[in-house]
């Protein structure tokens, strides 16, 4: 033995510490339910544990064939591609071999390599269907009744006999049945949005659609007195869903003129950018604290509910701007400062914009 190989005894203790704690962490991932799968720089598999292997059905002699070979789902691959940092989300796919399972991938880089996870999710998808299919629902049932008692509601208000100390009674039945029926109807809207993953996209003559947004607006503006300006510096259109795009930035307009105290400066534009075009709602309003700022596109989540029911506000508004947008693969960004303002700001693609030159 050459002195350059003798192992001092801590030198040797050490090394048989690593090599325990190696071994033990093989262990754990060789047991690990989820699917675990090393990846070389050329995109090889390397190394995977059991439920890799059942999952892929990898046998010995695969080591060094590409991942490709294995997940042959395009979103599997258009989503490897895209994932440069270790901040991605990870894609759902259906399972290639059992269309009744769903699967969540999640690429994690580092140094030149790459560990893949594959986690089973079809229960989760199956309870995220039920809670869809159950809003639906509901809020389908409750529309006739609802549509009922509008009517009967609305004969007896208009009764000239009506006993005064009714009156109130039946004006606050009229309000609230009114405002229930908002709700069910956007329930109804954001599930069917929800459940339609694709949909037809057709052009939008963008330069009409926001003089129809425009004139809504000041329609509504009128118990505001806002100034409300209209900026279209391009006449680039969009390819999209007309009714849905329309109810999506017609929200961000109407919430504008709620939460901007009467008097107030609206801006309303649609500018090209170098990723695309960019339509933006600016005000003078109340403005949002930063801590609200994440969570306003969740599902009934209002900064003050007094003043977004007093509005006739649902607190679903801005959840069926995320979705319509999303199908768009646009994305919202709120800048505000309390008090001062706020722009809600909506970038489409390049991808989703029909240049004028073109048309
Ligand atoms: P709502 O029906 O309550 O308006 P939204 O989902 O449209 O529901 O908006 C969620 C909340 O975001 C609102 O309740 C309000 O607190 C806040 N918000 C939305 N737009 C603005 C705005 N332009 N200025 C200030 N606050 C806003």
């Amino acid at each position: 033995m050459t002195k350059n190989n003798q192992q001092s005894p801590s030198e040797s203790v050490s090394n048989q510490h690593a090599s325990d704690q190696l071994t033990k962490i093989r262990s754990a991932l060789l047991a690990l339910r989820d699917a675990v799968i090393l990846l070389n720089q050329d995109d090889n598999v390397e190394w995977w544990n059991q439920s890799a292997q059942d999952l892929l059905s990898l046998q010995v002699g695969d080591a060094g064939k590409s991942i490709f070979d294995f997940i042959r789902v395009p979103e599997f691959r258009q989503y490897y591609q895209a994932t440069t940092t270790t901040l991605s989300e990870g894609v759902h796919i259906e399972s290639w071999q059992d269309p009744k399972r769903y699967l969540k991938c999640e690429l994690t880089p580092f140094g030149d390599q790459k560990l893949l996870i594959i986690y089973d999710v079809t229960r989760l998808q199956h309870l995220e269907e039920m809670r869809r299919d159950f809003v639906a629902n509901v809020s389908h049932e409750l529309r006739t009744p609802l549509t009922v008692m509008m009517g009967y509601l609305e004969n007896f208000s208009d009764q000239p006999d009506m006993p005064p100390h009714w009156r109130r009674g039946f004006e606050l039945m009229s309000q609230q049945t009114a405002r229930m029926n908002r709700i069910v109807n956007d329930l109804l809207l954001l599930s069917r949005i929800e459940i339609e993953e694709t949909h037809e996209l057709n052009y939008i003559d963008m330069t009409k659609l926001l003089t129809h947004v425009y004139d809504d607006a000041q329609a509504y503006n009128q118990a505001y007195g806002h100034i409300i300006h209209l900026q279209i510096d391009t006449y680039d259109g969009l390819y999209g869903s007309e009714m849905y795009l329309n109810s999506a930035l017609s929200n961000l307009v109407i919430n504008a003129i709620k939460y901007t105290p009467k008097g107030g400066n609206i801006t309303i534009s649609w500018t090209k950018t170098s990723e695309g075009c960019r339509f933006a709602v600016e005000d003078n309003g109340i403005g949002i604290a930063a801590e609200h700022i994440a969570r306003l596109t969740e599902r009934f989540y209002r900064i003050d509910k007094g003043r977004s029911r007093a509005t006739g506000g649902t607190g679903l508004g801005l959840a069926i701007v995320k979705h319509v947008l999303y199908q768009h693969e646009a994305s919202l960004q709120i800048e505000s400062v309390e008090g001062v303002g706020s722009t809600f700001s909506v970038v489409f693609p390049a991808a989703y914009v029909r240049t004028a030159s073109t048309g």
